[in-house]
C-alpha cells in the first residue's frame, strides 16, 4: 500500500457565510486533507501540532478512518490554533477574522518512523521553514513531494519559500498566489516561471472556475462540477490536494497522464467538502457517492466532435 505523509495545521475553526455560522468546529489543512486522502486505499499519517484543548474525539475521527496520528503532538497547557473566517455573498471571497497560531508558532514537525520512507509528500500549507524541515527528515527522496502555500509567506518569508520550492515535485497553489509569485497575470506564462523556480508541475486552483495542470509545454484542465448549491468553501483547497496527493500515493503512477486523473478525484471530493459546514460532509462521504459523482464529472467533459 503506498504511504502517504501530510503536514498542515490542524485546527479549531470558525466559519460565517451568508447561510450560518458555527462555533469552534473540527478545522485545518491537514485534518482536510487527510480525510479527503483517507477514500483511498493509502497509509496515511498526519504531522502537526495541538493543545490539550483538543477534544480527543476529533483524534479519533482521524484515527478511525486509518490515519495515523503518532506525528500530531499534544502540547500540555498549550491552545490548538484557532482560524475564523467570514465569507462574502458570492462566497468566492472570505475575510479571515481571526487567526491565533497558539502551538503553531513554535511547531517543531517530527516525522514518525514509520513514515521516513513515504511516496508521497504533502506539504500543507505552513512556515517554509516546517515544510523544509519535513523534507529533511525523509530517508530517501519521495517519489513525488507536493506543496500548498499562502500569500502571507510569499509576503513574509520569500528566500525560505524559494530555497523549499526548489526541492518539491508539484507546486498547487491558487490563481491569485500563482500570479503574486510571478507577477504575470497569464497563467500560462506564470506556470512556465514557477516551473523554472523548481517545481516541474504546477497546479493551478481557480475554485468554482476548475483547476490547471501544467507540465512543460503541456496543459490539462478540469472544471468545477457546477453544484446547485455551495454552502461553505473552507478546506476545499486542502480537500483537492488530499484528493489529488491520495490518489497518487494509491496509483503509484505519478506521470503526467495519471496527474490528470489526479486532477479530477481532487476536484470530486472538494465538490463534496462545499456542501456542509467545515469537515462535516467530508465525515459522512460514502463510497458510492464519490464514484457517482466521478460519473457525473466524466459526462460532463465527454464530447464526441470526429476530427479529420
Ligand atoms: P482553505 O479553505 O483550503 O484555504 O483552508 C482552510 C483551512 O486552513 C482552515 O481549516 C484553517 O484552519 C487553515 N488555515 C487558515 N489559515 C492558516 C494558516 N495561516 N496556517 C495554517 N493553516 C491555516
Amino acid at each position: 500500500m503506498g504511504k502517504l505523509l501530510i503536514v498542515g495545521s490542524v485546527a479549531f475553526d470558525a466559519i460565517e457565510t451568508p447561510f450560518g455560522k458555527t462555533g469552534k468546529i473540527l478545522g485545518g489543512a491537514a485534518t482536510f486533507i487527510g480525510l479527503a486522502a483517507s477514500q483511498f486505499k493509502v497509509k496515511s499519517a498526519i504531522v502537526s501540532v495541538v493543545g490539550d484543548d483538543f477534544p480527543k474525539s476529533y483524534l479519533d475521527l482521524l484515527e478511525d478512518r486509518n490515519i495515523d496520528i503518532s506525528g500530531i503532538e499534544i502540547i500540555k497547557g498549550g491552545k490548538t490554533f484557532y482560524w475564523k473566517g467570514k465569507y462574502h455573498n458570492d462566497l468566492n471571497s472570505r475575510d479571515t477574522l481571526v487567526t491565533e497560531l497558539n502551538t503553531l508558532a513554535n511547531f517543531n514537525p517530527i516525522v514518525p518512523n514509520g513514515f521516513m520512507d513515504a511516496d508521497v509528500v504533502m506539504l500543507g500549507n505552513l512556515h517554509p521553514n516546517i515544510q523544509m524541515s519535513v523534507i529533511n527528515q525523509m530517508e530517501k527522496r519521495p517519489k513525488l513531494t507536493i506543496l500548498d502555500t499562502m500569500n502571507y509567506w510569499m509576503d513574509n518569508t520569500w528566500d525560505e519559500l524559494m530555497a523549499v520550492i526548489q526541492k518539491i515535485d508539484v507546486i498547487a497553489i491558487n490563481d491569485a498566489e500563482a500570479r503574486q509569485m510571478t507577477q504575470e497575470y497569464s497563467l500560462v506564462k506564470a506556470a512556465a516561471k514557477i516551473q523554472e523556480m523548481g517545481p516541474k508541475y504546477v497546479v493551478i486552483k481557480k475554485g468554482e472556475h476548475g483547476a490547471l495542470l501544467f507540465h512543460e509545454e503541456h496543459i490539462f484542465f478540469a472544471p468545477a462540477l457546477p453544484l446547485e448549491e455551495v454552502f461553505d468553501p473552507t478546506g476545499a483547497g486542502d480537500t483537492f490536494a488530499g484528493g489529488f496527493s491520495g490518489y497518487l500515493a494509491e496509483a503509484r503512477n505519478i506521470s503526467f497522464e495519471n496527474m490528470k486523473n489526479a486532477i479530477i478525484q481532487g476536484s470530486n471530493l472538494a465538490s463534496f467538502c462545499v456542501e456542509r459546514f467545515g469537515t462535516e460532509r467530508m465525515l459522512e462521504l460514502q463510497r458510492h457517492e464519490v464514484e457517482n459523482r466521478l460519473m457525473q464529472f466524466k459526462e460532463l467533459t465527454q464530447f464526441n466532435i470526429e476530427l479529420n
